[in-house]
């Protein structure tokens, strides 16, 4: 139930900043959100009187209102702006995660078809065509769920571009996606062999599943800033929602596995609490793949392509381990 109202509400605010022409920023969404949810605020009846008639808000217009009513420059406001980010990506990853398991489901039903197509006999030969079409329909939508994934997840780069520096992960503070595609570049262009582990949380989704997403939020935070002590000086990095990338010029794979499995031990013995109840958690662990580019690769895809078979096979072998590929 409250996937569905979770999903609506994003669903108009989207629609709304798209029949605006205003691109899904977060203070942008966060307007979004206020006109689709309260019911009379001065700011709701600000944005109504702008926008009645069928006339678009501009850009401009749509700033000011989120100074003059959500952002003015002190502290309390600051955090009133922050929530609204908050909202908008936590809205995004939701989103993300309906579309993927409604994926998920569509292709299960669609295996099934197709498995009970195959044992449609002679005898019941009028049910095939049906069958058929059946499976059709069942894979575009697997298709078009698929897509609509890809698209939610374009939006959240969009949403953390917006929010902060480019090369900063807003949550974390750890360089972003962006700066460590530059640093793999440059290390590419440059002589020396190094090593790359990509880090992902163990069953993060049921994190967020039992206790939500703004607790989710605080546990990749906490990771970052360990997976980072852990490996420091060397570089670490948010490659995407609950994954990590370290980048480790000059080590031997050996020593490299070694670095992250003393990280991955050590995040192993912290103590997760709930901070409003000190409810403990239990053991908060990650995968890792680490895998070294090879003498003659021209680009970083088959160094990080083989660690993330590597930290495949770390999932498939029970998870908390720390595999080379
Ligand atoms: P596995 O051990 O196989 O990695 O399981 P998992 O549950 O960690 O993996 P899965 O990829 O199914 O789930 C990752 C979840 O991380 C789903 C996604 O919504 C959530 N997530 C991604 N980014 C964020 C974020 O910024 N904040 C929060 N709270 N959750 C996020
Ligand atoms: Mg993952
Ligand atoms: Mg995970």
């Amino acid at each position: 139930m409250v996937q569905k109202q979770t999903y609506a509400v994003a669903k108009d605010v989207l629609t709304f900043l798209q029949q605006q022409w205003l691109v899904a920023t977060p203070r942008n969404y966060a307007l979004g959100y206020a006109l689709k949810t309260d019911t009379d605020s001065a700011l709701v009846r600000a944005m109504n009187a702008i926008i009645d008639g069928g006339v678009r808000m501009s850009q401009q217009q749509a700033d000011d209102l989120f100074i003059q009513f959500v952002g003015h420059v002190g502290v309390a406001n600051a955090i009133e702006a922050d929530k609204g980010q908050d909202l908008a990506r936590h809205h995004a990853i939701r989103l993300g995660e309906i579309a993927q398991s409604a994926a998920a489901a569509t292709g299960e039903f669609n295996r099934e078809l197709s498995a009970g197509y195959d044992r449609l006999d002679g005898e019941t030969s009028d049910l095939a065509p049906i069958v058929a079409s059946m499976i059709e329909r069942s894979l575009r939508a697997e298709n078009e769920l698929a897509a609509a994934a890809r698209e939610v997840e374009a939006l959240r780069r969009e949403l953390d571009v917006a929010r902060h520096d480019a090369t900063k992960d807003a949550l974390t503070g750890l360089h972003n996606r962006r700066a460590l595609d530059m640093e793999l570049e440059r290390l590419i262009a440059s002589e020396g062999p190094y090593l790359v582990a990509i880090c992902d949380i163990d069953r993060f989704k049921s994190v967020n599943d039992r206790y939500g997403h703004a607790v989710g939020d605080r546990v990749i935070k906490t990771v970052a800033a360990s997976l980072s002590e852990g490996c420091a000086p060397h570089m670490v990095g948010r490659w995407g929602g609950e994954e990590f990338l370290v980048i480790l010029p000059d080590l031997d794979l050996e020593d490299g596995v070694a670095l992250v499995d003393k990280a991955r031990r050590d995040l192993g013995q912290r103590p997760f609490n709930l901070r409003e109840t000190d409810e403990p958690m239990g053991a908060i662990t990650f995968s890792a793949g680490v895998a070294m580019i090879g003498k003659d690769e021209a680009d970083n895809v088959a160094v990080l392509s083989r660690a993330d078979a590597a930290l495949y096979r770390a999932k498939d072998q029970g998870r908390n381990l720390v595999l080379s590929g």
